[in-house]
């Protein structure tokens, strides 16, 4: 079988960029090669009775699969320049920031729908906390 592209790796960077392509150029063959399991597959051994701790996993269902790392955390999706990158760097802050929206409604639309999008700007937390000398990051979340 021949591709036009191949992605290594179904973490949300390859799972974003086949569906770039996909709806941009529906006629390219895309291809993604993921080295983990599929996502029903994923399962970290560990169960804190029997396994306690790391047995070392030819591949970690923690890290790696499709979904890439991180997909088993609680799924948060921060849309701020203020931490978790430097994207905006390369292409400004008001961009980086629309393309953080584009990719949240692509979640909505994806299983995401019935989230709340909060803010930790101008809450009465972020008060306490400076009021305690802590300093909290602005993020939608
Ligand atoms: C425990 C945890 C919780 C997290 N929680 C959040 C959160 O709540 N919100 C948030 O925004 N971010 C969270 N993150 C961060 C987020 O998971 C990462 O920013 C994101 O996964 C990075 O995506 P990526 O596609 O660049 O890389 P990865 O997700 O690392 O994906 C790379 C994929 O490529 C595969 N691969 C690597 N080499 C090869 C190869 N040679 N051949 C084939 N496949 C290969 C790997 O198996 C992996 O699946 C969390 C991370 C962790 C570890």
């Amino acid at each position: 079988m021949r591709y036009d592209v191949i992605i290594i790796g179904a973490g949300p960077g390859g799972i974003f960029s086949a569906y770039e392509l996909t709806k941009q150029a529906p006629d390219l063959k895309v291809a993604v090669f993921e080295a983990g399991h599929e996502l029903k597959r994923r399962k970290c051994p560990i169960d804190g009775t029997k396994t306690k701790s790391c047995v070392g996993c030819d591949s970690c269902s923690i890290m790696s699969g499709f979904g890439g790392a991180g997909a088993f955390s609680d799924g948060k999706y921060n849309i701020t320049n203020d931490f978790g990158g430097s994207l905006y760097e390369y292409i400004g802050k008001n961009e980086a920031i629309d393309l953080m929206k584009y990719v949240d409604d692509i979640n909505m639309e994806y299983g995401g729908e019935g989230t709340k999008l909060y803010s930790t700007a101008g809450t009465r937390f972020k008060t306490v906390c400076l009021q305690n000398r802590l300093h909290l990051l602005d993020a939608s979340v």
